[in-house]
């Protein structure tokens, strides 16, 4: 039996989104992740497996190689840097934008200004490009609240319809990303497994 192939993907709405794009290469998953407690799914090919892990685990578990293939947001991919992992396909599910984001009357930059965001590592990268010196304050969730209650100044964060902004108060200042879900390969998979790879790959990319 040859070696299984092993595609990593999270819950929710980029599994379903992945759903159809999956069918096009051939594969379909024999559980839903959203009723099954199943990390490891089965599907209809003997040797390919789907593991679901949290989007932000997608890149560290291909990266290692304990998933050949992941499916990815570009924001997550800034974050993590992309050590050991080819980036071949944009699916264009899951679109939006990482922007900077603060109060309408935000002042440009007097002082130090302070940053909350979970995306530290390409927030720092941003706004040393632009050569200004921030102060970053890493947050888990809800960066909308940092700068109501005076945590930050700003927040970076994923923009969408713009609502959660305008629901808070808050308006878009700088874009920094367009965003959308990858197709992530590791790179010693993409030799070892060349030929499977790569045909699930152009499937996908017609598919797309
Ligand atoms: P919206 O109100 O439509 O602008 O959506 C913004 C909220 O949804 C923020 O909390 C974002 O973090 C989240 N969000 C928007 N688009 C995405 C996406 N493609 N992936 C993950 N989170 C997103």
């Amino acid at each position: 039996m040859t070696e299984p192939l092993t595609i990593a993907v999270s819950k929710g709405r980029i599994f379903k989104e992945c759903l159809p794009l999956l069918a096009a290469a051939g594969i379909e998953p024999r559980d839903d992740p959203d009723t099954s407690r199943k990390l490891i799914l089965d599907t209809n090919l003997d040797d390919v497996k789907i593991v679901i892990i949290r989007a932000s685990d997608v890149p560290t578990y291909v990266q290692y190689g304990a998933a050949d293939i992941g499916v990815a947001g570009k924001d997550v991919l800034m974050e993590h840097g992309g050590e050991g992992i080819y980036e071949p396909l944009d699916l264009g599910i899951a679109r939006c934008r990482m922007m900077v984001a603060g109060k309408p009357q935000q002042a440009a930059d007097t002082t130090r200004l302070r940053v909350a965001t979970k995306y530290v590592r390409t927030t720092r990268r941003y706004y040393a490009n632009l050569g200004k010196q921030v102060e970053i304050i890493k947050l888990y969730g809800s960066m909308e609240l940092g700068p109501i209650v005076g945590l930050a100044d700003l927040i970076v964060d994923l923009v969408d319809t713009g609502n959660t902004l305008k629901a808070n108060g808050l308006v878009p200042l700088e874009h920094i990303a367009d965003i959308s879900s990858r197709l992530i390969v590791n790179k010693a998979s993409m030799k070892m497994k060349h030929a499977r790879v790569r045909a699930l790959i152009d499937k996908i990319s017609t598919a797309v």
